[in-house]
């Protein structure tokens, strides 16, 4: 993988251009997406977002979210728009199977793939030009440096801006977590002299649920909570019955696990969530407890070194049987 500044003097030529994240979009994901696309099309390229899968009803007032693409009901399109591509962009993930189905689509693409992400443990090389820096909060962080280092700072216009805020907002928990620096700030100011209202932001993507998930949640944590205190772990479990009691849909679970991190002295935090296909695990955690290393050697997952994810074949009775016993090995760690 070539460093990305290598790649810049190819954005003054129109090209065909894709830009895609990791399944489930979460606010970084697409807020990278957005921001880049907004961005681009502005050099006038021919610009189309791919997402692996749909995507929270949160994120759908995003500004030009209705151009992009859900591959999994858009394929035939989706693998015509790809075998077209000159670029591919690849945002908030760095190793293809992220991407779900679109994986085999991506690895065979013969054009240029650039990433920019901010993950551990990149795939580099899959990727011919691009930026991997873990110390960043967010992928939205990246895609503006990408454009100011390009030197196209005077293209940020409100759209792009409120694109890059979102992810911001989200992947640094409301400016809270360590990865929030000055120049996170100082994004969000140089946003703000634009005109940037960051109200509507929040409330689009925190105070836009229905009442069923805020009753999933009571009953989740009446009824689906563990603490292990001998551990300062917490855990949480959901099963496929009570998605479907609730009704709940793609986005509906996200942030459930930063509950568990409120009760004083937890150090890590777990929930396991039975989706279609397989059990989806979230870890999170406190201070020096690694979760990305965790994730990976115990639940085929990864992330960053305090939020990441994995996935597990067995019942969720069965893996978060598994994940008391593995706990064990990390007590002393966790005291
Ligand atoms: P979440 O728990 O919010 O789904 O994910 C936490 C972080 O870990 C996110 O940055 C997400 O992209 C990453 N992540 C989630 N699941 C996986 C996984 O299965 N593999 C890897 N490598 N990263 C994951
Ligand atoms: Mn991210």
């Amino acid at each position: 993988m070539q460093a990305i500044n290598s790649f810049f003097t190819q954005l003054t030529q129109p090209q065909n251009v894709i830009i895609t994240t990791h399944q489930k979009p979460d606010g970084d994901a697409m807020g990278s997406s957005l921001g880049l696309y907004h961005f681009l099309i502005q050099l006038g390229h021919n610009v189309q977002v791919i997402s692996p899968t749909n995507w929270a009803n949160y994120l759908d007032w995003m500004p030009g979210v209705e151009h992009v693409l859900d591959f999994e009901t858009n394929k035939d399109k989706c693998k015509e728009l790809i075998a077209q591509a000159d670029v591919i962009f690849c945002l908030d993930f760095n190793t293809l199977h992220r991407t779900k189905n679109l994986e085999p689509l991506l690895a065979n693409a013969s054009c240029t793939r650039v990433l920019i992400d901010h993950h551990q443990q990149p795939q580099t090389e899959m990727f011919h030009f691009g930026v991997s820096n873990t110390t960043k909060s967010s992928t939205c962080e990246m895609v503006y440096d990408f454009i100011v280092d390009s030197g196209h700072q005077s293209n940020i216009n409100l759209n792009v801006a409120t694109c890059l805020y979102t992810g911001l907002m989200t992947d640094t928990g409301s400016f809270r977590f360590p990865s929030t620096t000055a120049s996170v700030h100082r994004m969000v100011a140089f946003f703000k002299d634009l005109g940037l209202e960051h109200t509507p932001i929040h409330d689009h993507i925190y105070d836009n649920f229905l009442e069923n998930r805020l009753r999933f949640i009571g009953f989740v944590l009446n009824n689906r909570m563990e603490v292990l205190y001998e551990y300062n772990a917490a855990i949480m479990y959901v099963y496929r019955n009570d998605l479907q009691k609730f009704d709940i849909k793609t986005g509906d679970t996200e942030g459930l696990v930063n509950y568990l991190l409120t009760i004083q002295g937890i150090k890590v935090a777990a929930i396991v969530i039975d989706r279609d296909e397989e059990r989806k695990w979230s870890f999170r955690s406190k201070g020096n407890f690694d979760v990305n290393t965790f994730a990976r050697v115990h639940f085929e997952g990864g992330g960053h070194f305090n939020a990441a994810g994995g996935r597990s074949d067995d019942s969720v009775d069965k893996t978060v049987q598994k994940f008391k016993q593995v706990i064990q090995q990390y007590e002393s760690q966790l005291q």
